[in-house]
């Protein structure tokens, strides 16, 4: 066994948008693989046509190109043992249904058609021991069999999960008799998945703890066909941090929907890849090469791991930070474009205009989208301002009016050339007018930004250009001397 090429699949349904808990299964199956110098599969389990979306399949390509996720065999490159989607593969599920139908493994179930081909217990060894006479009926009806799978009634069905350890079924306790084939000759899920991880010779299935009670049930079918059953790492829940699991009620679930608000694949990688795994108990960055190097399924936790949009958010900012000023312009300008400060394809002008935006908002961004609040005083004009935001708290407006006018003072007197001796004027004229820093430069930042947050005053000072900012100043005068009187 330890020859073996390692190859693992990642086999999503097209049912809706890929989320967290996906992405998570289909990384640690990608970084698994590349780890071991092995294959990476792109499976599509589309059998379910009734719950089958477009737009769901289309998603998992964005989600994967948008990851950089490059599988070695799927529908798109090929390879030895396609087709690698499911509906393209039906006639091999009918092949080997009736070939355990024909072992002895499985059985025609003409019983199905009146209660739904899901029937579960009690009902689902029904069609068992139907006799001839009575099979004849269905016959003359027009009825079709479903294939149902012979659970035995004695006996256990265990398995040595490479994250859970042993685990071990009644089959009594097992679903009985799950439907392997349907009447409209669609494999269920349990067949098809079975058949392709057996065809596509798939050595190692990594996937969500939600599947644990289906394995059982595949191991019956590979042992209904004598195949050598794959081994299974079952991943760890993802919860949200309330302790349920991860919902839309947390906020985003769907990647894509995580590029639209700013984040970096890279960060998203990074932090999705921590959810329930671990390279040591500190580190926390890894580049992609790196996890495609130290991956190791002994490092996957048992425990349900914690989606925590904080820290995203955290790690997003750490990794834009990362980036070289050309690197943000280009990941910046579509943020732009959007807003209409910049034209589509973008201008040099747009390029350079924004590359001296870089040093002011690099350390304040935390999702890209943010460029958007934190530029906006310099791509659009300010026609009203906010007396409130322009007073500093436990402030008078008076106040407010005399802190604005000696800061603009100072600025004026002083120039934006020396940061140093600028900033010792300011606090100059703080300790004279009895205030801090703070609250002296409070309304003439409002004043110039058109809000509390904004990046470094100079700088900002210094894109706006001093006759803009002198408009903005008498602009906001105004209205404290309007509150005033
Ligand atoms: N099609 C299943 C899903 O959507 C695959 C489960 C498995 O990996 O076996 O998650």
């Amino acid at each position: 066994m330890s020859e073996e090429q390692v190859r693992v699949r990642y086999a999503p349904s097209p049912t809706g948008m890929q989320h967290i808990g996906g992405i998570r299964t289909a990384l640690f199956n990608y970084f698994f693989a590349r780890s071991q110098g092995g294959a990476f599969i792109l499976r599509i389990e589309d059998t379910d046509q009734t719950r089958f979306h477009e737009d769901a399949l289309r998603d998992i390509y964005e989600t994967f190109a948008w990851l950089g996720i490059e599988p070695d065999e799927s529908p798109d490159h090929g390879g030895d043992f396609g087709p690698y989607v499911q509906s393209e593969r039906l006639q091999r599920y009918q092949t080997y249904a009736g070939e355990l139908v024909a072992s002895g493994r499985a059985y025609l179930d003409y019983t199905s058609a009146q209660r739904g081909e899901q029937g579960a217990a009690p009902y689902a060894c029904e069609g068992r021991d139907l006799s001839p006479e009575e099979i004849q009926r269905y016959k003359d009806a027009g009825v079709r069999p479903v294939v149902r799978l012979l659970v035995p009634l004695e006996g256990t069905t265990e398995f040595d999960d490479l994250v859970l350890g042993r685990i071990k079924r009644k089959n009594k306790d097992l679903p009985p008799d799950p439907v392997l084939l349907k009447s409209d000759g669609f494999p269920t899920y349990h067949l098809a998945n079975v058949v392709d991880d057996h065809q596509m010779k798939i050595t190692h299935v990594l996937r969500a703890q939600e599947w644990v009670p289906s394995t059982p049930i595949h191991l019956l079918i590979y042992d209904a066909f004598g195949w050598e059953p794959p081994r299974f790492a079952h991943l760890p829940m993802v919860m949200g941090k309330d302790g349920s699991k991860l919902s839309k009620r947390h906020g985003a679930t769907s990647v894509i929907e995580f590029r639209r608000q700013g984040y970096l694949p890279q960060a998203v990688m990074n932090y999705v890849t921590l959810l329930g795994w671990s390279f040591d108990d500190s580190r926390e960055f890894f580049s992609r090469q790196e996890l495609e190097e130290l991956f190791k399924i002994e490092k996957i936790n048992k425990a349900p791991a914690v989606f925590d949009y904080r820290k995203l958010d955290w790690f997003n900012g750490q990794y834009l930070r990362e980036l070289s000023p050309e690197q943000l312009t280009g990941e910046l300008l579509p943020w732009l474009q959007a807003e209409g400060w910049a034209a589509t394809p973008a201008t040099e002008e747009d390029r350079t205009r924004l590359l001296a935006l870089i040093p002011l908002i690099q350390e304040r961004l935390k999702l890209l989208q943010d460029v958007v609040p934190l530029t906006r005083f310099l791509y659009q004009d300010i026609t009203s301002w906010d007396a409130q935001a322009l007073v500093p708290k436990k402030a008078s407006v008076r106040e407010a009016l005399e802190w604005l006018d000696q800061a603009w003072a100072v600025v004026e007197s002083q120039g934006l050339a020396d940061q140093e001796e600028l900033d010792e004027a300011f606090r100059r004229a703080a300790d004279a007018a009895g205030t801090k820093v703070g609250n002296l430069l409070m309304p003439l930042r409002v004043a110039l930004t058109g809000g509390t947050v904004s990046p470094p005053l100079v700088g900002s000072l210094k894109e706006l250009g001093m006759d803009r900012a002198r408009e903005r100043i008498a602009g906001a005068r105004a209205v404290l001397e309007a509150t005033v009187s």
